[in-house]
């Protein structure tokens, strides 16, 4: 049996920024995002926790042991199972006022009820209801969390889901979480791409003023830079040119479009 060290890979990427990674094809193969990137930054008086991943294994105890005696802020970049699911053990988490209330019930995961992958009994075992966090508090555009040294500003950046939120760090870091990054895109209908790329563009401005800053997405490679923001305004811009090649993906209700540069693959919502 696989035990919650064999299973989170951490790293040290600076002295105050950890990332831990987990694999979310593991559960099903049809997600190729791999591997999910947790983030835990540390300031001198508080960590903050940016998501708590599939809740498959327990998380809390490899954040306590990093975070020492600092007290911990856990947010969520945004609802999607992948992002969530381990909440309950943190006892309050935050996330952007439009996902409140997703996340405030149990977690309904049965669409993975005929995954051919045995981890998945850990979600069977829950009868696919995932628990939520005791509190969840709303965060808004452009508040300000101090954790000592260390500010954090909250980005709203709606598009891959409503509530969607970027992390920008008075260090320079861009916590970009499924707003970018490379890999399979999870986008609205293409009546709703204008707040894609609206956010996308606020984003884009945040690298232009700030030549130094580095972008950490939620999957996949990182760090990245502000190339793989254009290469991606410019590829859902694009889709319309390639609309008719369009196929349907059943399993997530999408319309499938690969990116001829092969950096990204869109599913586009067809509800
Ligand atoms: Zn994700």
């Amino acid at each position: 049996m696989i035990k919650s060290s064999q299973h989170f890979k951490i790293s040290k990427q600076k002295d105050y920024l950890y990332v831990i990674n987990e694999n979310i094809s593991l559960i099903n193969s049809v997600y190729t995002n791999d591997p999910l990137n947790l983030y835990l930054i540390l300031g001198t008086h508080t960590a903050l926790l940016l998501d708590t991943g599939c809740g498959l294994f327990p998380l809390k105890p490899i954040v306590d042991e990093l975070k020492g005696s600092r007290k911990l802020l856990v947010f969520n970049t945004h609802y999607h199972w992948d992002h969530p699911l381990g909440n309950l053990d943190f006892g309050e988490v935050y996330i952007h006022e439009n996902e409140v209330d997703l996340v405030s019930k149990p977690y309904d995961v049965s669409y993975f009820k005929d995954s051919p992958n045995e981890i998945v009994r850990v979600y069977a075992e829950q009868n696919y209801l995932i628990p939520p966090a005791e509190v969840i508090k709303p965060l808004k555009d452009g508040e300000i969390f101090d954790l000592g040294e260390i500010v954090i500003k909250v980005l709203h950046c709606p598009g891959h889901s409503p509530g969607s939120i970027c992390l920008l760090s008075s260090k320079g870091e861009l916590f970009t979480g499924d707003v970018a990054y490379y890999g399979d895109q999870f986008l609205p209908k293409r009546e709703e791409f204008h707040i894609v790329l609206k956010s996308l563009s606020k984003l884009i401005n945040i690298c232009k003023q700030n030549e130094k800053v580095e972008l950490y997405p939620s999957h996949r490679n990182f760090p990245c830079n502000i190339s793989l923001l254009i290469d991606l305004y410019k590829g859902i811009k694009n889709i319309e040119n390639l609309w008719e090649i369009r196929e349907a993906f059943d399993f997530f209700q999408a319309w499938q479009i690969d990116d001829p540069s092969g950096k990204f693959r869109y599913f586009i919502s067809r509800n």
